[in-house]
């Protein structure tokens, strides 16, 4: 209503000719307004996209300040088991950004966020000294038309980069069409459709043939113990669970600080970075391989042994232990970093770690540096609160500024005393936590 009044308004003031100038503009702006907001909300997933997945697998090398992109093949999968309602993610997560354009009229048709372990590596001081390569892949929905693909960066100072981007033309006979599905897909709880579903794909690592059966009894109970955290819980007829039959030669994992190797399927270790709990593969080639075989959004990687560790990668991949006392606390502390992007709570006494920079926010959810803490929870603080707030029993379940997180005792703070991610000595998620994940979830299900 009120555009018109001033249009009106302005017209008595001008002559004709202005007018028609100005109205040129208006329309043009208008126009512009409406096109952005169609490529963000309205894009019809069977206009670009065939229901399969155009898989891209690469080299990702540099050093601590230096990456590059050096691309390996492009793969045909059979399923999409991503939403086709939400093609553009909503959310500012992960390290990167894989986005899919439209050839011809360069609009953005698809992306979504992820993080890798290469850019970890990056932190480690081995990183100032050698240049290292790690194998890496990205998922999109199959395009029907020829469009390009770009893998986007972010920095330190939080400014993203181009880093790598080219034309694929989905007709090229050297995108792979040939796949073994030699290995069976046990559906443990299917109660959607993929596309309007969380899908999550178990793989069993370091578990022989004849030890399948017990993959599947791991991964159900697993699966009873994500519904009884919130807010899975809640969630429950939107998420599918799979488990892939795919067995390895040994029993095990391997654990290089004990000098124990063993032949299994994923070629996981622990003592990652010299971490001996930090379990991880570096084999993307072997879980993408094997995960093809069925629809998932996200991998969890379940590693045969009673020994403590795990590990988890932003839209990448999961892992836990199968048969340790915390096996269960891991399971869901692992999945908060895989599938919500979720920081670590945790932190270390002699204060030497600089994972985050102070002087910037971190783009996590559940930590602040209160550089920028509008964006995060300030909003739900009581008036008149002590920041930062005294940890004490007093405020036990409390939403406060707690000091120490993201591996630092100083300058980085989470919302409560205890959560998920930050100890397993608690069987919930935090508010704040427990919010991203209502977020990531919901995504999914529509
Ligand atoms: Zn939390």
């Amino acid at each position: 209503m009120i555009f018109p009044i001033r249009i009106s308004k302005l017209m008595k003031q001008m002559n004709l000719k202005e007018f028609i100038k100005l109205r040129t503009l208006l329309l043009l702006i208008t126009c512009l307004i409406s096109f952005n907001q169609l490529e963000a909300q309205n894009i019809i997933f069977e206009e670009h996209f065939e229901e399969a997945t155009l898989r891209f697998d690469y080299h990702h090398a540099g050093t601590d300040t230096s990456e590059v992109i050096y691309p390996e093949e492009y793969i045909k999968e059979r399923y999409w088991s991503g939403s086709k309602k939400h093609l553009i993610s909503p959310f500012d997560y992960g390290k990167y950004k894989v986005v899919i354009k439209d050839a011809e009229t360069k609009t953005t048709i698809y992306s979504n966020g992820y993080s890798t372990l290469f850019m970890e590596w990056q932190t480690m001081p081995e990183a100032k000294k050698k240049k290292r390569s790690y194998y890496e892949s990205v998922n999109v929905p199959f395009p029907k038309n020829k469009v390009i693909i770009e893998i986007n960066s972010i920095d330190k100072s939080q400014k993203w980069t181009n880093i790598y981007s080219e034309e694929i033309d989905p007709a090229d006979y050297f995108i792979k069409k040939e796949r073994e599905f030699k290995y069976k897909v046990e559906e443990i709880q299917v109660n959607k459709s993929p596309n309007k579903a969380l899908d999550i794909l178990f793989i069993p690592e370091g578990y022989t043939v004849n030890e399948m059966d017990k993959f599947i009894a791991d991964v159900t109970r697993l699966k009873s113990s994500l519904f009884k955290v919130s807010p899975f819980n809640k969630f429950k007829k939107s998420i599918n669970i799979r488990a892939v039959l795919a067995p390895s030669e040994e029993s095990g994992t391997d654990i290089p600080g004990q000098g124990i190797w063993k032949k299994t399927i994923l070629n996981t270790n622990f003592y990652t970075f010299n971490s001996e709990r930090y379990l991880t593969t570096k084999d993307i080639k072997a879980i993408k391989d094997i995960a093809g075989v069925s629809y998932y959004d996200q991998i969890y990687i379940l590693v045969n042994t009673e020994k403590y560790g795990g590990g988890a990668i932003y839209n990448f991949y999961n892992l836990c232990t199968s048969d340790n006392k915390f096996t269960e606390e891991v399971f869901t502390h692992e999945f908060g970093h895989g599938l919500a992007w979720l920081a670590d709570e945790y932190y270390y006494d002699d204060d030497m770690s600089s994972f985050y920079d102070k002087t910037l926010e971190p783009r996590e959810e559940n930590i602040t540096t209160l550089v920028n803490f509008d964006k995060k929870w300030k909003n739900k603080l009581p008036k008149k609160l002590e920041i930062p707030t005294t940890a004490s029993p007093k405020n036990i379940n409390k939403i406060g500024v707690y000091e120490g997180a993201g591996y630092t005792s100083k300058g980085v703070y989470r919302a409560f005393q205890e959560c998920k991610m930050k100890s397993n000595s608690t069987k919930e998620f935090c508010e704040v936590c427990e919010e991203t994940i209502i977020k990531v979830l919901e995504y999914y299900r529509e």
